[in-house]
C-alpha cells in the first residue's frame, strides 16, 4: 500500500469501546449499531450470546449461570465510509483488569448511562481510566422510554461526580409514557417519537430554535419545558468546545432509548463526526509512533483461550499502532527479540471470523497463538526497537493458595496455570519459603473462572485455599533479606521473579516500615 493509501485507510478507522455499569444497556445499543452497520444478523444475537444460547465455548457456562458477560470481543463493520471497530468490555467489576487493558487499545469511548439511575460505580471506575488516557468520551443517556431522572440533574452529575463538562446535543421532550421526542439542538430539528417508526420523522427548527412550521407540539407543555431548558443551557451552559472534547474534558451528551431505537442512529452519525481516528502511540523511549508510519507495529492487549470449543485455539488480540498488516509478514517480538511469521490471523469483520487480508493502524487482529505471546508484547517490522509504554496493572487484593487435587496430574496443572497466567486471567506468585503457588486477583469471580477453566480446558482439578485480602508491596531485590518475612508479611516472587511481600493488613505494613525504615516498598511494579 502506498503511503497515501495508508493515510487514507487509517483516516477511516474509528476504534472505540462502550463503557457502562451492568444493565445500563450496552448490549442493546451495540446491537443497534451493528444493525446500522448492515451487519447481517438479527437484533438479539449479541443478547443471545450474553445469555448463553450463542456460547462459543463451554467456559462461558459461567457467564450463563451468572448472567454476566466475562469476555471481551471485537466487532468490526463499515458505516458511512468509516471502518468501525467496537471493542466490547466485560461489565462485571471483577474483570475490570481485562476492561482496563482493552481501554488501552481504543481511541475513544462511549459511556452509556441509565437515565433513571445516573452514574453508577462501575461507570465511574471505567470513566476514570478513560480520563487518565485523555481520550474523548461521548455519553448516551439511555432508557428515555422509561421515567428517569431530571435531565438537568443528569448533566449536573457529570460535572459533580466525574468532573467532566456535559454538552447536551439534544434534549428530551417528555419521558417514559410521555416521551414525545428529542429536541435536537445540534441538527436544528425535533425528532418525533412514535413507537414504530424509530424517530425518523423530523420537524425543522428555525434560526431562533423554534419550530419552523406550525405544529400541535408548540402548545405541548413537554415541548415548552424542553425548549425552555435548552434556552437556559444555551445561555448559561458550557459552550461547545471541540478541543475539550478531544482531550476528554467535555463530553457531548445524547439522550435516547436503545431499546426503542430512538436517537441511536443520530447519536452514531454525530459521534462519527467527532470520534478521533487512530492516535499516535507513546513508547518508553519517549518517541511517538504515528499510525501512518509505514512500518508495522502493534501490541497484545488481550489473550483469550478456547473461543471455539472445536479448535481449542488461543487468540492474542493485537491493536495495530502503525502501518499495515499483511498476512504472512515477519515481525520482531520485542520481549524476546524473536522473529515470528504472522500467517494464522483473524480479523473481526461482523460475526464471521474471516481471514484478514489487510488491516491497518487502528484495526484489531487476532493471532492464533500457541503460547508465544504475553499481554503487553509489542511486535513490529523495521529497524526501530519499539517498546510501547507498559500496560498498567491492577494490584491484586485477593489471594488464594492453589494446588492440584491429583498429584499425579502435575503436568496439566502447570500447563493450565502457565497459560491462564499469560492470558492475564489471574496473577501468579510463588512462596519463597515453601514454593507454594499463590494466585492474586482483583475479584473473587476471577478465581471461580480460573477453577472452572482449569477443570474444563486442562482437565485439572484444583484446590484453592482462600488467604483473604492482602496488600502487595514490591521490594528492591538488593534490599531484601529473607529473614524479613513473617506470617504477617509473606515473601513471594511474581511471575517475572521479582520479590514482594503480601501484608496481612495495613498494621503489618506499618510495623514493617517502622522496623526497616530504609527499605522502599512500592505498590506497583
Ligand atoms: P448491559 O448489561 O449494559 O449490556 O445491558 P442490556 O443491553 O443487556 O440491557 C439491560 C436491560 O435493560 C435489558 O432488559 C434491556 O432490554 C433493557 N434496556 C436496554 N435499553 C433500554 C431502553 O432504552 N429502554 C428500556 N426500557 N429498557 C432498556
Amino acid at each position: 500500500m502506498s503511503e497515501k493509501n495508508l493515510a487514507t485507510a487509517v483516516d477511516k478507522r474509528r476504534t472505540f469501546a462502550i463503557i457502562s455499569h451492568p444493565d445500563a444497556g450496552k448490549t442493546t445499543i451495540t446491537e443497534q449499531l451493528l444493525l446500522f452497520g448492515g451487519v447481517v444478523r438479527e437484533a438479539g444475537t449479541v443478547k443471545a450470546r450474553k445469555s448463553g444460547n450463542f456460547a462459543k465455548s463451554d467456559w462461558m457456562e459461567i457467564e450463563q449461570k451468572r448472567g454476566i458477560s466475562v469476555t471481551s470481543s471485537v466487532m468490526q463493520f463499515d458505516y458511512q465510509g468509516k471502518r468501525i471497530n467496537i471493542l466490547d468490555t466485560p461489565g462485571h467489576e471483577d474483570f475490570s483488569e481485562d476492561t482496563y487493558r482493552t481501554l488501552m487499545a481504543v481511541d475513544s469511548a462511549v459511556m452509556v448511562i441509565d437515565s433513571a439511575k445516573g452514574i453508577e460505580p462501575q461507570t465511574k471506575k471505567l470513566f476514570q481510566i478513560c480520563k487518565m488516557r485523555g481520550i474523548p468520551i461521548f455519553t448516551f443517556m439511555n432508557k428515555l422510554d422509561r421515567d428517569g431522572r431530571d435531565p438537568l440533574d443528569l448533566i449536573a452529575e457529570l460535572e459533580d461526580v466525574l468532573g467532566i463538562e456535559g454538552y447536551p446535543m439534544n434534549w428530551p421532550i417528555g419521558m417514559g409514557k410521555e416521551l414525545k421526542g428529542l429536541y435536537d439542538r445540534y441538527h436544528q430539528r425535533v425528532a418525533l417519537f412514535h413507537k414504530d417508526d424509530q424517530g425518523r420523522q423530523y420537524l425543522p427548527l428555525n434560526a431562533d430554535g423554534d419550530l419552523a412550521e406550525a405544529n400541535d407540539l408548540e402548545s405541548d407543555s413537554w415541548y415548552t419545558e424542553a425548549r425552555d431548558n435548552m434556552q437556559m443551557i444555551e445561555e448559561a451552559g458550557n459552550p461547545f468546545d471541540a478541543a475539550k472534547i478531544a482531550s476528554g474534558d467535555q463530553t457531548p451528551v445524547f439522550f435516547g432509548s436503545a431499546l426503542a431505537n430512538f436517537g441511536v442512529q443520530t447519536f452514531l452519525d454525530t459521534y462519527l463526526e467527532y470520534a478521533p481516528q487512530p492516535a499516535d502511540h507513546h513508547t518508553e523511549s519517549g518517541e511517538d509512533v504515528a499510525p501512518t508510519d509505514p512500518e508495522f507495529s502493534g501490541f497484545v492487549f488481550k489473550i483469550q483461550a478456547n473461543m471455539n470449543p472445536h479448535h481449542r485455539d488461543r487468540i492474542a488480540f493485537v491493536r495495530i499502532c502503525s502501518g499495515e498488516f499483511d498476512r504472512g509478514m515477519d515481525v520482531i517480538q520485542e520481549r524476546t527479540g524473536k522473529k515470528l511469521r504472522l500467517s494464522n490471523v483473524t480479523e473481526f469483520m461482523a460475526d464471521t471470523r474471516e481471514n484478514v487480508e489487510t488491516a491497518v493502524a487502528g484495526d484489531i487482529i487476532g493471532l492464533y497463538d500457541t503460547g508465544n505471546f504475553q499481554i503487553g508484547d509489542a511486535i513490529y517490522t523495521g529497524k526501530r526497537d519499539i517498546k510501547f509504554e507498559k500496560l498498567p496493572q491492577f494490584t491484586p487484593e485477593l489471594f488464594v493458595r492453589v494446588s492440584a487435587k491429583n498429584v499425579m496430574k502435575q503436568k496439566s496443572f502447570h500447563k493450565g496455570i502457565n497459560q491462564l497466567v499469560q492470558e492475564g486471567a489471574v496473577q501468579l506468585y510463588t512462596s519463597y519459603s515453601t514454593g507454594d503457588y499463590i494466585l492474586g486477583a482483583v475479584g473473587q469471580l476471577q478465581f471461580e473462572v480460573f477453577q472452572f477453566r482449569m477443570q474444563n480446558e486442562y482437565n485439572s482439578e484444583v484446590v484453592m485455599e482462600p488467604m483473604g485480602k492482602k496488600t502487595a508491596r514490591w521490594i528492591d531485590p538488593d534490599q531484601l533479606d529473607e529473614r524479613m518475612s513473617s506470617s504477617r508479611n509473606l515473601l513471594v516472587k511474581d511471575s517475572q521473579g521479582n520479590p514482594l511481600f503480601l501484608f496481612e493488613n495495613q498494621f503489618a505494613e506499618r510495623w514493617f516500615k517502622d522496623k526497616y525504615p530504609d527499605v522502599t516498598l512500592t505498590a506497583k511494579l
